[in-house]
């Protein structure tokens, strides 16, 4: 993974048509490096569709970290680091952080797992633009993409219900779904995911989940990231999801989609 995260870097350092040359030069080097590794996949999905949950869940059982840009970045709001007050306006409007940004923030995790002896990775929220996609498609080998989905007016609940503990970072969901069947969309219900009693008081909500900013960020979704999608299924990469429900009606039917099984103590990939 060491040449993944400097062929970023070096990529975001390169952010010109010149560089478009040098970039194909580096898909050579990359070929180098896909062999006797671990996976590397990709999580697409509009935001609340449960990228995060799910893909926490896949890289525990597969031995890879999650790495989710969404979190890069709000470590970085939080660091009060140079970039923290730019980062806090455009994420909080619910627009895209610059692909320049989103890559050198990528590329450090990816050296900081490294020196941990890290190896694979379940992408969360990133690529997210195309330009994005051919960036990273220029470093290494993506294997898969999983494609979560789930109806819009959903989405909506999900995210207005989402809340963290200030103090050990679990994520809750207080949104009890239930929404009718009707207009070509499936019956969907999803009970809360509430926290434990001592979690209760230090609840807290993201800044980016209220109902202006969510419906700016589907929008957002719906233009700059449908196409990446559109990028993977071309490739033969693309694998669609639909969320039949909650975690315990989806997670299941996720892992047999992927082929994999979890036994509760011996945890087996057959990916
Ligand atoms: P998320 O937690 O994935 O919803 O991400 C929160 C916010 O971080 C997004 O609304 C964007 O502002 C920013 N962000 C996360 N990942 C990316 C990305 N790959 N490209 C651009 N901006 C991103």
């Amino acid at each position: 993974m060491a040449i993944v995260h400097r062929l970023l870097r070096s990529a975001a350092a390169a952010f010109s048509p010149a560089a478009a040359a040098a970039r194909r030069g580096l898909s050579a080097l990359a070929a180098e490096q896909t062999l006797e590794r671990n996976v590397q996949w990709v999580f697409l999905g509009c935001p609340g569709v449960g990228k995060g949950t799910y893909a926490s869940r896949l890289s525990q059982l597969v031995g890879v970290p999650h790495i989710a840009t969404g979190d890069l970045v709000r470590e970085e709001l939080a660091s009060s680091g140079p970039l923290s007050q730019q980062l806090a306006e455009i994420v909080n409007q619910g627009k895209l952080v610059s692909d320049e940004i989103i890559i050198d923030l990528l590329s450090k995790r990816l050296e900081r797992g490294e020196t941990k002896g890290e190896s694979g990775f379940i992408l969360d929220g990133f690529p997210r633009t195309v330009g994005q996609a051919e960036i990273l498609e220029g470093v290494t080998e993506i294997d898969l993409v999983v494609n979560l989905k789930l109806r819009e007016d959903v989405l909506l609940e999900k995210c207005l219900g989402r809340r963290t503990c200030s103090q050990c970072g679990g994520n809750f969901n207080i949104a009890s779904i239930n929404a009718e069947e009707g207009n070509g969309k499936p019956r969907i219900c999803m009970p809360p995911l509430l926290p434990p009693a001592n979690c209760m008081s230090k609840l807290i909500t993201r800044a980016d989940d209220t109902e202006e900013v969510v419906k700016k960020r589907l929008h957002i979704y719906n233009e700059m990231s449908r196409p990446v999608e559109e990028f993977y299924r071309k490739r033969g990469k693309l694998l669609e999801f639909d969320l039949p429900g909650g975690i315990p009606e989806s997670w299941p039917k996720l892992l047999q989609a992927l082929n994999i099984e979890d036994h509760d103590d011996k945890q087996c990939a057959v990916a």
